[in-house]
């Protein structure tokens, strides 16, 4: 299957080789030919499977194909994201895949001034991208009028709820035309979300890849049980032996990160942290420090660490383990994107094993696995002595890895 199968434009399967999309993702594959069709669409997606561009490339050739911009002026395609981080990407998404098509988009975001945003809105946009609360403010301020919109999604529903956005989503949803085209994407469907879509979606067609609890085939992970006050010297230890130079590592709270950082950077290692109490520009230039690899490690908290899209993430590593065991499907999810291989490596302290029990009931019957056979021959208690000699000065012990 091609996107020319799909009956993609030439101009954007252009853009999307260029990219270096060959074959459509599956997400892309069902979702795609529906939209154009016009459909609402109740896509069921994690975060890595394409989703995205499942949305963005038939919107961008409806515009096209429909001559929208010709139309009225006014707001045409509202896409709704729960994170800054997410909105900046699929705006970079649209400018990604439709350098030809003749349409112009902005993003706007809570957490920084709004001067810019209202700039770009007052001179015109086709497609907005907007987290839920800067769009409430600015469309109470004005600013915004969504009277005009033909295609309204909702990406990462069961997040943006998670968030808090419910009552602003349902404010947003009554200043909408009745007539539109609805596309919701969702990695989870507990019942409040499926209420939700019931009364957004008319008619809609259900596509859904892999469900929550089945992470991206592609990422294998292993696991370390450590004590807690060992996590910082194993962390150093596992980025040598395993060669890792580039990895996501993810904290459960901000004033963890902030510290796991100034640790690293005593041991010489070059690592910021991403969470929500940076400021935007703080939070941009450590993601883009990270994605141009002048930074090795990047720390995120959750929320945070939502809608970060590095291409070719080979490590993710869950220093410490999430609370709510969903989380660590979607934590994995970074790496391993779009069918390349990744690897997850996680520290369970004594404290989390709870947590590491409910992530093992929700994998079910996946495989952990060792990530390097050299670990393989070393990771006996008895094997480690002299290394932990060597790199534990203070004789703290951690207890090997453990094969499942
Ligand atoms: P998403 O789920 O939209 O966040 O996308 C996950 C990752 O897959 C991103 O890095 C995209 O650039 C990449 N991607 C999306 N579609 C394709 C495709 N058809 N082929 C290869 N990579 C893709």
């Amino acid at each position: 299957m091609t996107f020319e199968n799909l009956n993609i434009l030439p101009a954007i399967c252009q853009a999307l080789k260029e990219k270096g999309y060959v074959n459509p993702t599956p997400i892309q594959e069902k979702a795609i030919p529906f939209i154009l069709e016009g459909k609402d669409v109740f896509g069921c997606a994690q975060t890595g499977t394409g989703k995205t561009a499942a949305f963005a490339v038939p919107i961008l050739q409806l515009f096209h194909t429909k001559q929208l911009t010709k139309k009225t002026p006014g707001i045409k395609a509202l896409i709704l994201a729960p994170t800054r981080e997410l909105a900046i990407q699929i705006g970079e998404s649209f400018t990604d895949y439709g350098p030809k098509i003749n349409i112009k988009h902005t993003v706007i975001f809570g957490g920084v001034s709004q001067g810019n945003q209202t700039r770009a809105l007052q001179q015109g946009v086709d497609i907005l991208i907007a987290t839920p609360g800067r769009l409430m403010d600015l469309m109470n301020q004005g600013f915004v009028k969504l009277h005009t919109i033909e295609f309204f999604v909702l990406d990462e529903v069961d997040r943006m709820l998670d968030m808090g956005f419910i009552r602003d989503i349902q404010k947003i949803i009554t200043k909408l035309p009745v007539k539109r085209q609805t596309v919701f994407f969702s990695a989870t469907v507990p019942p409040e979300i499926k209420k939700l879509a019931n009364g957004l979606l008319t008619n809609p067609v259900s596509v859904q890849v892999a469900a929550v609890s089945a992470p991206a085939e592609a990422v294998k992970q292993s696991i370390y049980f450590v004590e807690k006050q060992d996590k910082k010297d194993l962390l150093k230890l596992v980025l040598e032996k395993e060669n890792i130079n580039h990895a996501l590592v993810f904290m459960r709270t901000k004033h963890g990160a902030n510290k796991l950082v100034k640790d690293l950077v005593k041991f010489g290692v070059s690592a910021e942290a991403i969470h929500g109490n940076k400021s935007q520009s703080a939070r941009q230039k450590a993601l883009e420090g990270f994605k141009n690899r002048t930074i090795k490690l990047l720390i995120a908290t959750d929320i945070a660490s939502r809608g970060i899209d590095v291409d070719k993430l080979t490590h993710v590593i869950n220093y410490e383990l999430p609370e709510v065991a969903e989380t660590y499907i979607h934590r994995i999810g970074r790496t391993g994107r779009a069918g390349e291989g990744g690897t997850a490596i996680s520290f369970c302290a004594t404290e989390e094993k709870t947590y590491w029990k409910d992530i093992l009931k929700l994998l079910g019957n996946v495989v952990i696995i060792e990530t390097t056979p050299k670990f393989n021959n070393v990771r006996t208690l008895a094997d480690t002595e002299p290394e932990r000699k060597r790199n534990f000065s203070n004789n703290r012990r951690f207890s090997g890895k453990r094969k499942f």
